[in-house]
């Protein structure tokens, strides 16, 4: 087991920070750690990476007891933390090369490191001279220098704009190849797209635990349509697997289906025969963003 949480509770003062937090990880999945922020996202991630203790609980990372022997447990752990706390004013190789020393990990690797995260065009910068998406690049050689099993990267997207987010999304994606990864965000979408399995968090307690493919699985489809004029809502009636139809504003229309099959092909097929044009036509993944909502609202 690449990571094992059992029962983990965190007070800060008076507050509960984690309330019997339990999970556990194989090697090799990226997992999503979803929650809006204050859920304990952050306060989790220190207590795995040994940076803080809990008052109740153990942690296990690749089977090291991470209370007992946080150093040793850390060899095998990559931490970015939230906000990235690199020394900006230091040349990229110059940081990377301080961070082994710490790590007392050869230098070779370090280029290996840069190559890896796409670094090799900016790493003669000063830091603070790269876009925030080259930084947490930075963040993320800096994590898997000492080659760790387990990376641990906090809100590693927040404050990235579209483009760096799709690339730092891919990056993760692929360290995901060969690394057990965790990583929070707040973004659902961003879970959809990278992860395999996702844990949503809320006031320090877990409420979902999926696997993403189960999720795909709810049959349940929704689909937002705009035609060009007003239609009655008798026509979807021969949509046999409908559920429901909502007509949202003047002519766009939510359409929930129970069916696997793509029904936009079928939308576009009825359109046609009843002589409607489409203005606009998108599927929405119901069931990880209601999910979401039902569960932290
Ligand atoms: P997240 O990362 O999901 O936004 P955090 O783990 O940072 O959540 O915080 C969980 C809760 O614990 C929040 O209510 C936060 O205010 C509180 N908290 C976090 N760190 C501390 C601290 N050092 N002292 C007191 N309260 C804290
Ligand atoms: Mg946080």
């Amino acid at each position: 087991m690449s990571i094992k949480v059992s029962k983990i509770s965190k007070v800060y003062g008076s507050q509960k920070a984690l309330n019997n937090v339990s999970f556990s990880a194989d090697k090799g999945q990226i997992i999503g750690f979803l929650g809006p922020n204050g859920a304990g996202k952050s306060t989790m991630m220190k207590i795995l990476t040994g940076f803080i203790k809990p008052n109740e609980g153990n942690v296990f990372v690749d089977d090291i007891d991470v209370l007992k022997n946080p150093l040793e447990a850390q060899k095998t752990i990559g931490y970015l933390p939230e906000h990235n706390p690199i020394y900006k004013d230091m040349f990229v190789r110059e940081y990377l090369q301080f961070q082994a020393s710490i790590f007392k990990v050869d230098k070779s690797h370090i280029e290996i490191c840069i190559e890896k995260v796409g670094l090799i065009e900016e790493a003669h910068k000063k830091i603070h001279q790269l876009s925030k998406g080259y930084q947490q690049r930075v963040g993320l050689a800096a994590a898997i220098l000492h080659n760790p099993t387990v990376l641990i990267l906090d809100e590693p997207t927040t404050g990235l704009d579209p483009n760096q987010l799709v690339e730092i999304r891919q990056l993760i994606k692929d360290l995901g190849k060969e690394k057990t990864v965790l990583f929070s965000t707040h973004i659902m979408q961003e879970v959809e797209a990278v992860c395999d399995r996702v844990i949503i968090i809320k006031k320090g307690e877990i409420l979902v635990d999926k696997k993403l493919s189960t999720l795909k699985e709810n049959k349940q489809q929704v689909i937002e349509v705009t035609f060009n004029v007003q239609v009655d809502q008798k026509l979807f009636n021969q949509f046999e697997n409908l559920l429901s139809a909502v007509n949202n504003q003047e002519n766009t229309w939510q359409l929930t289906f129970n069916s696997t099959e793509d029904m936009r092909s079928k939308i576009f097929d009825f359109a046609q025969e009843n002589n409607l044009k489409i203005l606009g036509l998108t599927a929405q993944n119901k069931n990880l963003e209601t999910l979401f909502r039902e569960v932290t609202a």
